[in-house]
């Protein structure tokens, strides 16, 4: 009996699931991939963006290095260090999930898929060379990218939208960020801390719209602290060059001249000329609906990531090929772990201080109008806080009164990215606090924070 041909459209972390966890089912796997294996993710958008708040964290650590006992220590950026620091970082990263690829027999091919059929992709490399490949099952991962408006042109030097700005040939003197959500803010900043003045343009009336305003507030004040003009209820509506730079003008008359700005406006499905028509498959604005298989309306046709229209999470592409995978191998999952509990993932946020949240918040909570418990410790309470010389934020820690059951929490502070996974751990098996409480932790660290926020 032939082995199921299974393909894959995009090589990011959904793409990449996929293809290593079918292989290891024996199932044979093609992988395309038009630009870097490791996708939008490694290339753009995840590694490249914590690469360069990484080295901004680390002239701010040495700025506070009096706080640590030391003398005063000054870092200077050299643009030609970092990009060669970032370049370094993606390349390994491919190269470490090639190997991987090539270790499973996943045959992996540079150049464009497109469906011209239901079973059939066309791969076309950058030389035009076409080839039709026949699948018996396909993933299609293809991811997404910024979106532009029509009220701009990027043009990568002074108007940059996020994939132009690792590094730019210079440190902008002065930066406007037209964004607030989660983009918007790691940018503001990532550029902040790398030397730039910056103003950000806030549509709402403040920053980061769906998170808990607590959490919004400490971040706001920060950015205030560290010169950041915020023009809240302002929507931008063009963007021009100018001799000396850029002016943003904004729909309530308001005018930013800055050296530079950045767009962070959101993104749009890379599914234009995917053939998805030729297959049959439904889309809306682009996005293609799944079930909670991650199946199209097309059964043997499944799709991951960005392009699900789902929680554009890097975290959440991986699970979901995964997922998919188990689907397609008719692997039997305990029901908890049948499908995707979206509500489950945690996400973080790379500013500083970090903020990192999952499961339901307290704003969520008084909207459904469900009783929870609230119980909030500041990290100052915690002597690793002060070890660290960085006292900020808190844990916010959302259970059932009834049962104990966590349900949610939001960390803000220092590594709050790392120590949301025990909270996610908690919420995805149902712990309870006393769980959480009877836990022994390390002494001293800040997740002790937790299991008093337990108490
Ligand atoms: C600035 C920024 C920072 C982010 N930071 C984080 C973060 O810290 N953590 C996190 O979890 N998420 C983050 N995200 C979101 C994350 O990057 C995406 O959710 C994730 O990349 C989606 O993965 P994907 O599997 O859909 O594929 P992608 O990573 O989008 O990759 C898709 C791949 O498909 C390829 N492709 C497209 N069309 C075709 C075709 N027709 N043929 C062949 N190949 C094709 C593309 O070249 C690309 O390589 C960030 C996003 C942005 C914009």
């Amino acid at each position: 009996m032939s082995r199921m041909h299974f393909v894959v459209i995009g090589g990011g972390p959904g793409g990449i699931a996929a293809a290593t966890h079918a292989a290891r089912f024996g199932v044979s796997v093609t992988l395309i991939e038009r630009d870097v294996i490791g996708g939008a993710a490694h290339l753009w958008d995840c590694i490249p963006s914590k690469a360069m708040i990484a080295t901004g964290g680390a002239i701010a650590f040495l700025a506070r290095s009096e706080g640590m006992g030391l003398n005063t220590v000054e870092a200077a950026i050299d643009t030609n260090n970092l990009s060669e620091r970032l370049a370094s970082i993606t390349s390994h990263l491919e190269s470490n999930i090639s190997d991987l690829l090539s270790s499973q027999n996943v045959r992996v091919i540079q150049g464009t898929g497109t469906l011209i059929s239901p079973k059939t992709v066309r791969v076309t490399t950058a030389d035009g060379v076409e080839e039709d490949i026949h699948a018996d099952t396909i993933l299609l991962s293809t991811g997404s990218r910024p979106r532009v408006p029509d009220w701009c042109s990027p043009d990568g030097d002074r108007i940059l939208t996020t994939r132009q700005a690792y590094p730019p040939p210079e440190i902008p003197e002065h930066l406007t960020v037209i964004g607030s959500g989660v983009t918007g803010v790691e940018f503001v900043h990532m550029f902040t801390s790398l030397g730039s003045k910056v103003s950000l343009i806030v549509s709402r009336q403040h920053v980061l719209p769906d998170k808990d305003p607590e959490v919004a507030y400490e971040l706001e004040q920060n950015f205030i602290d560290r010169g950041v003009k915020l023009l809240k209820g302002a929507r931008s509506t063009a963007i021009e060059r100018t001799s000396e730079g850029v002016v943003v003008k904004c729909d309530d008359g308001r005018i930013v001249e800055s050296s530079h700005a950045l767009l962070a406006i959101g993104s749009v499905p890379n599914s234009d000329s995917l053939g998805l028509e030729s297959a049959g498959i439904e889309s809306e604005w682009g996005y293609v609906p799944i079930n909670d298989f991650g199946q199209s309306n097309v059964h043997h046709i499944y799709v991951a990531g960005d392009l699900s229209g789902k929680l554009p999470l890097s975290s959440v592409s991986t699970m979901q090929g995964r997922k998919i995978v188990e689907h397609m191998m008719g692997v039997q999952q305990h029901d908890a772990h049948r499908h995707i509990s979206y509500n489950h993932a945690a996400s973080a946020i790379f500013t500083e201080p970090e903020i990192a949240d999952v499961g339901l918040s307290q704003i969520e909570a008084f909207a459904e109008g469900r009783k929870v418990r609230v119980t909030k410790v500041p990290f100052s309470s915690a002597a690793k806080a002060l070890i660290n010389d960085d006292t900020r934020g808190f844990v916010k820690l959302i259970s059932d009164p009834a049962t104990g059951v966590i349900l949610g929490g939001s960390i803000v502070g220092r590594h709050a990215a790392e120590l949301i996974s025990i909270i996610a751990l908690c919420v995805t098996n149902r712990l309870t606090v006393a769980d959480l409480r009877e836990t022994l932790f390390v002494h001293p660290t800040l997740s002790e924070t937790l299991a008093d926020a337990a108490e």
